[in-house]
């Protein structure tokens, strides 16, 4: 007989996947075979499902390719050894106390006939199988051999040798059973990580927390979770508890101090414990906290704790405690070692979704003061407007009284200038915060942009004219349409026209041009003026910004007209572009979507 097992096809191959594992079995086998000297040797280990699976199997090769990757029921093997003689830790069963009427025979029947008819002959349907305990008794396989090279049933000295052979087969059967279900343990645990890996991508604890659970309690074998996070002095972050369904978890304030003392300690250390009856010595907590957190596992029938500190960088954050219960199996270090590495996962889970939850709660701080000082400004405006045009009524009453002195009319002259100015500021406000108001959405209706150029080209052409600016108008000949809301596209174009003959010299030009590119509507407000400095450009558009270059100072405003035309292009979905160089003049370019 060969002494190397020959490559088997894929799906043949021997179930153990650890090779030195197998590897060991193998050689016992192949030890009963050549040195026992059986024709045929196979191992078998117990599998979850209660099956006896074949692992290593040496010998005849009509047997093997038989006997290979085949399953028995564990009950089958324990029934037919119940009458069988008791040779130490093998089990034999002559031919003629099985049951003749059950056809179904046990393992592989070789093709032979006795040698003679002494009672010691080899029968074809005699049964010799070790069967493989623990230490605790509990049947992890077993070691069966056929076809003795003599012809004859065992002696006293083969059987002593069998013995032997079938103790070393226990042995290893026991540590290949074991290092595969550390293998499995370690797969899952990988497999844990990654689940919850991704779940950490969320913001919202909840969300990790529900996506990552069920994988956690799976992949650890754990009969349930909970998570402890710790509230943070200094932040309105509350501490909490997230717990898997059906473990009622509620957590006494004393349990949570303890939890979360022992967390930062183990986080200090990178230390994952297990918290159990007759474990005080390795458990993060004192003799009588240890006393305390057991009776308070007693209550809610939970046998041991795996205790994960979850942190990142030097901040511990929280504390992951898994569940099993009594009959469950020991926690392993290839457990401990995956749990601390989900701890730094869920760790910094937790620090990212505190930050977000802070930014998203200053963010909302920061719109509901955006949004009250738009209604201050507001009442405001509206509460001036009156008082104003009561003020502009009575100066036109006053203005037109026959007998007023030259001086007298100068200074009601002067009141009105200053009246009409602030009517200005006041109407400014209004518009800018109606342009702002989320609840007062444009209504858009087909506006034709050459139109509303025409009717700026009036209302500043005479200003152009008083300082000699050449102001161009560059329409096509078709009507350019938008949608949006004629008023307002009317106060952008004005605006930009005013802004530009306001902030360039005498003499100089200003072009407004309107063209239709692809799907866009642009209108470009191009001059030659005092242009606006880089800095001041990042500041531009917001409200009361006016630049510091004293050219533009001396230039009477207010800094609201650019921070209008911002509000009505944004919610007209449209953009603004703006270039400038100080001393060169300044180009905005409005694009708004074509009707
Ligand atoms: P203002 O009432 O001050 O003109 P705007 O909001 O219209 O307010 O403009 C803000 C600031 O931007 C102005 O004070 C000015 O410094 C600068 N600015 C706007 N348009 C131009 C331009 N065409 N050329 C140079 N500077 C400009």
């Amino acid at each position: 007989m060969p002494a190397d097992t020959p490559a088997l096809p894929d799906d043949r191959r021997p179930s153990l996947e650890d090779a030195a594992s197998r590897d060991a079995l193998q050689l016992i086998a192949e030890g009963v075979t050549q040195v026992a000297g059986f024709g045929i040797a196979a191992i078998s280990v117990v599998r979850e499902n209660d099956m006896l699976e074949s692992v290593a199997i040496a010998g005849n090769e009509e047997a093997r390719a038989e006997l290979e990757g085949t399953s028995t029921p564990v009950g089958r093997l324990l029934a037919e050894i119940t009458d069988a003689d008791d040779w130490g830790l093998l089990r034999f069963v002559p031919h003629e106390r099985l049951d003749p009427t059950d056809g179904d025979t046990w393992g592989w029947v070789p093709d032979i006939e006795p040698i003679d008819d002494a009672p010691d002959a080899w029968h074809p349907l005699d049964l010799l199988i070790a069967p493989l305990y623990d230490d605790a008794g509990v049947l992890r396989g077993s070691l069966a051999m056929d076809l003795p090279v003599s012809g004859r049933r065992p002696d006293e000295a083969q059987r002593a040798m069998l013995n032997q052979y079938a103790e070393q087969a226990g042995r290893a059967v026991v540590v290949a059973l074991e290092r595969e279900a550390l293998a499995q343990q370690v797969r899952m645990a990988q497999a844990t990580r990654r689940i919850v890996r991704r779940a950490t991508a969320q913001l919202s604890l909840d969300r990790i927390f529900a996506e990552s659970q069920e994988a956690m309690v799976e992949g650890f074998q754990a009969a349930g979770m909970w998570i402890q996070t710790f509230g943070r002095r200094n932040d309105d972050s509350p501490g909490h508890i997230y717990s898997s369904d059906g473990a009622h978890v509620v957590l006494t304030d004393e349990l949570r101090r303890i939890a979360e003392a022992a967390a930062h300690e183990a986080w200090r250390i990178q230390h994952v414990a297990v918290i159990a009856p007759g474990r005080a010595s390795e458990s993060p907590l004192d003799d009588d906290q240890n006393e305390l957190v057991l009776s308070f596992m007693r209550a809610i029938d939970v046998a041991s704790i795996l205790f994960v500190p979850l942190g990142a960088g030097p901040e511990c954050v929280g504390n992951l405690a898994l569940t099993r219960l009594r009959g469950g199996p020991d926690w392993t270090e290839a457990e401990a070692a995956a749990a601390l590495d989900i701890g730094h996962d869920l760790g910094r889970a937790i620090l990212n979704a505190r930050t977000f939850e802070r930014e998203h709660r200053l963010v909302q701080e920061l719109q509901a003061l955006d949004a009250y000082k738009g209604q201050l400004i507001a009442t405001v405006a509206h509460e001036l407007k009156n008082p104003l045009a009561s003020v502009l009524g009575h100066l036109e009453m006053l203005e037109s009284s026959p007998d007023l002195s030259g001086t007298t009319k100068g200074s009601l002259a002067a009141m009105e200038r200053g009246a009409q100015r602030m009517v200005k500021v006041i109407e400014d406000l209004l518009l800018l915060s109606k342009v702002g108001d989320p609840e007062n959405p444009v209504i858009a209706r087909p506006v034709d942009l050459r139109q509303v150029v025409d009717d700026v080209v009036d209302l500043v052409g005479l200003a152009a004219q008083q300082k000699r600016i050449d102001l161009r108008v560059e329409l096509p000949d078709d009507s350019v349409v938008a949608l949006g809301d004629a008023t307002e596209l009317d106060r952008v174009c004005a605006n930009l026209a005013s802004n530009a003959v306001k902030y360039t010299p005498e003499g100089g030009a200003v072009t407004l041009r309107l063209e239709r590119v692809a799907e866009e509507v642009v209108l470009t407000c191009a001059d030659q003026g005092i242009g606006i400095s880089e800095d001041d450009l990042e500041r531009l558009g917001t409200e009361f910004f006016r630049s510091s270059n004293p050219l533009a100072v001396s230039q009477p405003g207010t800094g609201l007209g650019l921070a209008i035309v911002r509000r009505i292009v944004d919610r007209h979905d449209g953009r603004i572009d703006i270039e400038s160089e100080l001393g060169r003049g300044s180009t905005f370019t409005v694009h708004l979507p074509a009707a």
